[in-house]
Order: structure tokens, then sequence, then C-alpha cells
């Protein structure tokens, strides 16, 4: 029988790197109660055309990556009911703020989540089938303010202040307006028109969307296509008036509060519902997947579900991926402290004239070491093997036993502290493999 495993695109959380997840969430928490948001629990699954109607039915998410399933009839007469795997909680918010009729409070809606997320996506470093997001939505009647400008410099505030809380370094902030919906749509034409003669030129995926959704083209990442892209139309030139007056009003926010911040006319995100401000923090960290989290302004979104006008803010977080950015900090920061090798030498403490003449070999292999370039700490060979492996923690990448059987054979038992695993070596290849990188 073939043993069972954890689907592919989905993995188990063990600790110890769990604690680095518990310590993200709670530095989340923390950060957005600064900023008085409260947390929000939506169901993981919904009706579908919840998804459809918001995230939009020719986005990649909708067409091809949603988890869905007929759930059978209650009754007879009854028509089975299409739901979904939330593929994002930004259209579950709405829902729940349009149901539970929040806008009736007359106040702005200040709500955060914490949760796994589900897209059937090619599998890859930083990219899952199940997935975690840390996310907030502001939203409210835009008698409360939800329209303000401020509010997008204020959750963009919140946002640099939550990745220098957690330490994160360098990160950069992309910044752009895709302007109201109908400033979207009169774009969408002016760039359908424009990829009409070099459409055809480019990548069957942009083939398909200069027709379907002209928008999504300015997200391709071929190589090839990306000389064409940068001659075509751009959003900025296209925005109303009065979409043109609040960009401004959010990049004076912010370069009032002192957030710095890039502005990519390329940016427009792949979901339907954004209007005007869209954003994305990126880390040079992640390789191809470099997008921490993604967001924006949502202002006609709770009407296409069916509710009242409530204009809106808000964004995800990727949690894998800041995750795996903090890990690769971590990693760095504890390599670059640590010496390349703890040379310890092993002697019976009461035998002195073994002890010194183990002491002597001891420094003997710390010059050789050192004089072929590497950062050696020297131990004593009085001290027992499990004294001398702490110590050799604390300050190397590496321990190198020297006993008697090392120093007659020479071949050194070396064992690597990032890895856990030990390996025997003869001396004349000491130095090199100590100075290589830690391998499985
Ligand atoms: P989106 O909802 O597509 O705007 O994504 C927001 C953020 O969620 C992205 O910036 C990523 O950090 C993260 N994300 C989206 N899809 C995945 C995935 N399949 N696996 C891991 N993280 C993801």
């Amino acid at each position: 029988m073939s043993t069972l495993k954890a689907v592919r695109g989905t993995r188990d959380l063990l600790p110890p790197e769990t604690a680095l997840w518990n310590r993200i969430e709670a530095t989340a928490r923390r950060v957005f109660a600064r900023y008085n948001f409260g947390e929000i629990r939506t169901p993981i699954f919904e009706d579908t055309s919840l998804f459809a109607r918001s995230v939009g039915e020719e986005t990649d998410i909708v067409s091809k990556e949603m988890y869905t399933w007929e759930d059978r009839a209650r009754a007879q007469s009854e028509k089975p009911q299409s739901l979904t795997l939330r593929p994002e909680n930004t259209a579950g918010v709405v829902r729940a703020y349009i149901e539970h009729k929040l806008g009736e409070t007359g106040q702005l809606q200040k709500l955060y989540y914490i949760g796994p997320q589900f897209r059937r996506e090619r599998p890859q470093k930083g990219r899952y089938r199940q997935f975690w997001q840390i996310g907030a939505e502001v939203i409210g009647p835009p008698s409360a303010g939800s329209e303000s400008p401020l509010r997008d410099a204020e959750v963009l505030d919140m946002l640099a202040a939550l990745l220098d809380d957690l330490g994160i370094t360098g990160w950069t902030l992309h910044l752009n307006s895709v302007g109201s919906a109908a400033d979207r749509a009169r774009y969408n034409d002016v760039l359908r028109a424009a990829l009409a003669s070099v459409a055809p030129k480019m990548c069957a995926d942009c083939q398909r969307r200069a027709v379907t959704n002209p928008l999504r083209v300015l997200d391709c990442k071929v190589p090839e296509d990306q000389p064409i892209i940068e001659t075509l139309p751009r959003i900025a030139d296209h925005l109303d008036p009065a979409s043109k007056e609040h960009f401004a009003a959010v990049t004076a926010a912010l370069d009032a509060a002192g957030v710095t911040y890039t502005l990519n006319p390329r940016l427009v995100r792949g979901l339907d519902y954004y209007t005007r401000t869209t954003f994305e923090f990126t880390h040079g960290g992640l390789g191809a997947q470099n997008a921490l989290l993604g967001g924006g302004r949502y202002d006609g979104l709770s009407e296409a579900l069916g509710g009242p006008r409530a204009p809106g803010i808000g964004f995800a977080i990727g949690l894998d991926r800041l995750v795996l950015t903090l890990q690769a900090q971590q990693e760095q920061a504890a390599v670059a402290d640590k010496v390349d090798a703890y040379v310890a030498p092993m002697a019976d403490a009461k035998d002195a004239a073994k002890l010194a003449a183990m002491n002597a070999a001891g420094l003997a292999l710390a010059r050789e070491l050192r004089r072929a370039g590497l950062s050696v700490e020297l131990g004593d060979g009085s001290f027992r093997l499990k004294k001398s492996f702490e110590a050799a923690d604390k300050t190397a990448r590496r321990i190198v036993i020297l006993g008697e059987d090392e120093l007659q054979s020479g071949i050194l038992t070396v064992k690597d502290f990032s890895i856990g695993n030990q390996t025997k070596v003869p001396r004349a290849e000491l130095a090199a493999h100590l100075a290589a990188p830690s391998h499985q």
C-alpha cells in the first residue's frame, strides 16, 4: 500500500516553524489594534456566485483556480447549491458587511482576518494551493469618510509599520491608481485598440487577454512581451480629474507621513473589483513569487454584490511568503554571526601530559585552518564532549572533533549544526569542506 501524503500544494506546519507563524500573527494583531481594527472570521466556503460577481468571471482565479463542488440538495425540489472554497477573503468580508447591515451603524468598519485561502495554482516555492493570508478592510458609507484618500494612506502606513515591527528589511511599496470603474472601462477600450495590432506578436495568454481582459496583459511576466508592454498606453493618462486628485492626495499624505513608495503604472492587479488606489509590497529575497502582499480600493464592490454604496480599501498579506522572508533573513543573520568552525580537542582531563599534547594538536589544527582563511574558535581538551558541542553550537557553523583516533588516522569528524549531519573528512580536505556552504 502506498503511504499517504499531504495533497500536492498543501503542507504541514510543524514546530519550530510554527513559533514563527505565531509570532507574526501576534505582531499583526498588535499592530492592527493600534490602528483600531477588530477581527472578523468568515466561513471557509461560500456560494460560488459570490466570487464570480466580485473577483470576476474573466480572472484566472475564477476561470480556472477555484475548488468548486455541487452541494447535494436537501429536498428533491431543491437545486444543488454550487459552493467554493474561498480563494480570497475580501468578497466574504463585504458579503458579511451587507448581510449584517454594518453600514447602518454609520461608522467606518475596520476589520482584519487571518486564515487559509485556496487556489488551484501550479505549486512552487512561495505558491501553494492552500495558503494563508492576513488581511484587513476599511469599509463604510461615504458619510463616514470611507472614500477619503486619508484612509488609503493610513492603511499603507499601517502596512509599513507592520513590516517594520516584524523586522522585515528591504521591502518596496509599488503604487498606482486604476481610476474609477468608468476610467477602467475607457482604458480597457483604449488598451484593446492598442493591442489589436501587437497582440499577435505576444504570448498565447496575452493574445487571449487582449480580447477578454486587456488590463491583465500588463501583468504578463514573459520576457519577450515586456518591450511591447512598455509601449502600451498608461492608465495614468486616462484618469478622470476626481481620480487624479484622489491619487495626488494619497501620495501627498504618504509623503507627509514619511512612507516611501515607487509609482508603478503597470500595477493593475488581477482582481476585477479594484478602483483607484492599487498597491503591492514586494521583497527581493522571494525570487519569482516576489509579492509579499497586495491590495487596493474597491469602491463599487458592495453595490456589485447587491449591497448599499460602501467604498472600501483593503489588502491581503501572503503569510507563507512573510515566513519565507523572515526565515531567509534569520538564516543570513545567524550564519553571518557564526565562525566557520569550532575545533574541539578531546583528552582525558586527568592525564596532564596527554591533555597538553592534545591541546597543542588542536592549536596546530586551528592554525592550519586559520591560515587557509577560515574563522575558527578553539575549544579545550578538558571539556567534556557535551560541553564542547554546546559551546560550538553557539559560536560556529560546524564542529571538528580531534581525539586520539582522529589524530592518528588523519580523518576528522565534522558535524554541521544547520543541517544536523555528521561526516568524516580527511585532514587534507578539511579546509575546503569547512569553507563550503551547508548542504544535505
Ligand atoms: P491576491 O489575493 O492575489 O492579491 O494575493 C495577495 C497575496 O497573497 C499575494 O501578494 C501573495 O503574497 C499571497 N498569495 C496569493 N496567492 C498565493 C499562493 N497560491 N500561495 C501563497 N501565497 C499566495
